[in-house]
């Protein structure tokens, strides 16, 4: 069987430990490879790699290091089938998802290899003997530490712009998910990045993520993951005195109001959830429906969920143990006395083919209080509750420890903005689900985080400002 090893310095690199950890396709339940379980020992030799290629990353001047960013998306197109074929085999995800997220996560490359050269200061007027000027300066290295369901995406959205802004990097990706990861990492090699640039070093979160955010070298970390680990890290970073981007977990609200085009709103709502298995930080979880059209839209909702086929159009829960989570939440619907519209079971593919699948589930009849309604599930689990007036949509859709995406249905131009304005959450969708824009700045507030990605507001949180002042000599004026 393959055995996948770290990327150090420009070169694949066998664990120093000699041990591996099994990957595993959750669409069989099988072992697909063996991974290299990294240690502190590891990291070292990563993080030394990155110190040691950081001058010679930042003598390419700036519109060369952009191109190189724009070859790698290049070579990512050119390389989909097989990133693809990766993607696929540690998460089960259908392929043509999986080739769309390849074509996704290798606009960040271009995009921000197409900003580069974009002025990174400004000029500042305080005194006429005085010339003013601030910089943006990359950190050095920074720490990259990534989740499971979007593996490549989550990896490219955050190196692309940190090596943009003249930082290497060093990425740990999820020991469930390390393939697209690596295989991003050759490619940034094949097309010229100096050894050292983008390194990745793979194993669990408790040995390896912990001994790089913990590394002095690493001057940034930028973490995507579940709020408990985002606490840890936190607290880590917090006694290093380094900044930190922190993208977590979310139970987003999607409000239809009765004025809304049902039908979209039905197929936006179905997306939103289903996505992925529901494995998305950004899924449409808590759908609040306005009375009136209440029954209608469940009728409809229930009857194109139930048209999914399960392995085809939607792929697996990624792990066994999410997979018993997904079901211990369908237990908790039941103790809370929810109304089971659809779903809330294992698939019946699961049986014949070993993989993790549940159903896509739509739970009624539930309160904004109850456990399924405030928890992160992490699967392809709706809950719909009504609501009577605008007020009442917010007040439910805030009351949440998350904030990170909301959607708001309505043909009503003044309603929608208002409530958008209203709604405490890193975004909003209005007639729309879609997260998809390399453009868009994405992230939390509560506990869905802090710092952004995506966008030209990535660029600024991995590069720092200096301000420097002159002074001028006054005699000469
Ligand atoms: P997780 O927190 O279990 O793991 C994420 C990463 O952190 C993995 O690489 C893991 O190995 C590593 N890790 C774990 N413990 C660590 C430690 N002590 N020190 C350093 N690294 C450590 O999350 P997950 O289960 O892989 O991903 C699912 C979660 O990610 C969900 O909560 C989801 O909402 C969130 N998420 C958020 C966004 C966003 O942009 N806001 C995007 C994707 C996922």
């Amino acid at each position: 069987m393959d055995r996948l090893d770290h990327w150090i310095d420009g070169k694949s690199v066998a664990p120093s430990s000699g041990d591996y950890l099994d990957a595993t396709d959750p669409a069989t339940g099988r072992t697909v490879r063996h991974v290299a379980r990294g240690t502190a020992a590891d990291v070292d030799a990563a993080v030394r790699a990155a110190v040691a290629a950081g001058p010679a990353w930042l003598r390419i001047p700036a519109l060369a290091r952009g191109r190189m960013l724009v070859d790698l998306a290049r070579a990512m197109r050119e390389d989909a089938d097989n990133l693809a074929a990766l993607e696929t085999s540690e998460t089960g995800k259908p392929s043509k998802v999986a080739l769309a997220e390849v074509e996704n996560s290798a606009t960040y490359f271009e995009f921000y290899g197409g900003l580069v050269g974009m002025p990174a200061g400004e000029t500042l007027d305080v005194a006429p003997d005085q010339h003013v000027y601030t910089v943006r300066e990359p950190f050095g290295v920074i720490g990259v530490v990534t989740p499971w369901h979007l593996p490549l995406n989550q990896s490219a959205r955050a190196c692309a712009p940190a090596l943009a802004a003249g930082n290497t990097v060093v990425l740990k990706p999820s020991e469930y998910t390390s393939a697209s990861s690596v295989r991003l990492a050759q490619l940034a090699s094949d097309v010229g990045f100096p050894p050292g640039t983008f390194g990745v070093v793979l194993g669990t979160g408790g040995e390896a993520g912990a001994a790089l955010v913990h590394r002095p070298e690493i001057a940034k970390v930028a973490f995507t993951g579940s709020v408990p680990t985002g606490r840890v890290i936190g607290g880590i970073a917090a006694e290093r005195i380094v900044p930190l981007t922190l993208e977590l977990g979310g139970k987003s609200a999607n409000i239809v109001f009765a004025d809304a085009d049902l039908d979209a709103a039905v197929a936006g709502a179905v997306q939103a959830f289903t996505s992925n298995a529901g494995q998305v930080c950004s899924a449409g979880t808590r759908l609040l429906v306005q009375r009136e059209v209440h029954d209608e839209l469940v009728r409809r909702l229930v009857e194109k969920v139930e048209a999914i086929r399960v392995g085809t159009d939607m792929g697996p829960i990624i792990t066994r143990s999410q997979f018993e989570k997904v079901q211990g939440y369908f237990e908790i619907a039941e103790s809370e006395g929810v109304r089971v519209e659809t779903g809330g079971r294992v698939s019946a593919i699961a049986e014949r083919t070993g993989g993790f699948f549940v159903d896509p589930t739509v739970y009624t009849g539930v309160d904004n209080a109850m456990r399924i309604a405030r928890e992160e599930i992490f699967g392809p689990v709706l809950v719909v509750i009504p609501f009577d007036t605008t007020d009442g949509a917010v007040e439910i859709a805030n009351d949440s420890d998350y904030g990170l995406v909301a959607g708001v249905w309505t043909r009503d131009v003044s309603r929608a903005l208002t409530v958008s304005g209203r709604i405490r959450a890193g975004q909003v969708f209005v007639n729309t689900w879609s997260t998809a824009s390399v453009q868009t700045p994405f992230g939390g507030w509560k506990n869905s985080g802090y710092g952004r990605e995506k966008g030209v507001e990535a660029l600024h949180h991995y590069g720092q400002v200096k301000c420097v002042t002159v002074k001028l000599d006054s005699s000469r004026m």
